[in-house]
């Protein structure tokens, strides 16, 4: 069997064929062409679903459904975006959009959820009951599954980690609160991190990586911690410190067999994910008679919404 997945972005939409083991038979990228509409765009994702068919000597109609995570609020049991600030769309009816355009059968989520349900299905966590994924990107994304099913609340309104409040009137979010996870655990918060470090500590090793490297990533202190440098331990240290907190939260409510943990940070491996292994055991309730709640790093990368997408259909 052979499905479409599709990963909406607000600039770029990854569309791929996925056979039933989730493996990627062909993929592609198309431009988010937001001045065409929902329409518009459901139009221009069938086209290049027809010309993945075409280049893969796959017929059109014997694909199985087609699956989609869109980035915004998406009720996947009435198959409607609600809202979404990133495509400007609100109430848009989007399986039924796709359904009509494609002539075949269409499933909708969350993107973050899709790349849950990805790794859950074909990543580092197959097998697995419950699974929560952490994405740490410009914002913190979450996706749970708890017993095999998403978990994201009435009208898939919830399920959103990112905005679980850690510091009472704290940094502003962009959502309106202050507080939120994602303000000291994303990857734009590690970096902010990491200049407020740099401009307290010019003599860190840190201003020389960043000037070696034309700018501040979310590398640049645990690069510097890396080669012994006191401040540069300290921001990651903070840092695994904040992304704890919220992990030992999720574990405290859920306790999944794991918390995986995908975005471009996630790619720091073991400096990473050790020392957050470690924190979170150690915190939960009761932890020398439960199960440990693995951390692991997600296994998909950028593919695993896609994947995901495709397997909402399967
Ligand atoms: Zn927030």
């Amino acid at each position: 069997m052979v499905y479409a997945g599709v990963d909406v972005g607000g600039t770029s939409i990854k569309i791929g064929l996925v056979d039933s083991n989730g493996n990627i038979i062909a993929d592609n990228s198309i431009e988010t062409d937001k001045s065409r509409g929902y329409k518009g765009i459901l139009d221009d994702i069938v086209a290049d679903i027809k010309v993945l068919c075409e280049k893969t000597g796959i017929d059109y109609h014997s694909i199985a459904g087609i699956g989609m995570g869109l980035p915004g609020v998406v009720d996947s049991r009435t198959g409607t975006v609600s809202y979404s600030a990133n495509l400007g769309w609100r109430d848009v009816p989007v399986v039924h959009g796709l359904e009509v355009a494609s002539g075949l059968r269409a499933e909708a989520a969350n993107d973050a959820n899709c790349a849950a349900w990805g790794e859950y299905k074909f990543g580092s966590s197959r097998g697995m009951d419950s699974v929560i994924l952490i994405t740490l990107g410009t914002g913190v994304g979450s996706g749970i599954i708890i017993e095999g099913k998403l978990f994201d609340g009435v009208s898939s309104a919830g399920g959103e980690a990112g905005h679980m409040i850690i510091v009472k009137d704290g940094k502003q979010c962009n959502c309106g609160l202050k507080g939120c996870w994602e303000r000291y655990a994303s990857a734009t918060a590690l970096i902010e991190q990491t200049q407020e470090a740099m401009a307290k500590h010019p003599e860190s090793l840190m201003n020389k990586i960043a000037e070696e490297q034309g700018k501040v990533s979310g590398r640049t202190a645990f690069i510097a911690a890396e080669q012994g440098d006191k401040a540069g331990k300290e921001v990651v240290s903070d840092y695994i410190d904040y992304l704890a907190t919220g992990l030992i939260n999720l574990g405290n409510i859920f306790h999944p067999n794991a918390i995986i943990i995908g975005g471009g940070v996630s790619n720091e491996g073991p400096a990473l994910i050790a020392p957050l292994e470690e924190k979170v055991n150690s915190s939960l309730l009761a932890n020398e008679h439960n199960p440990k709640v693995r951390i692991i790093k997600a296994s998909l990368g950028n593919k695993a919404g896609l994947i995901g997408a495709a397997a909402l259909v399967m």
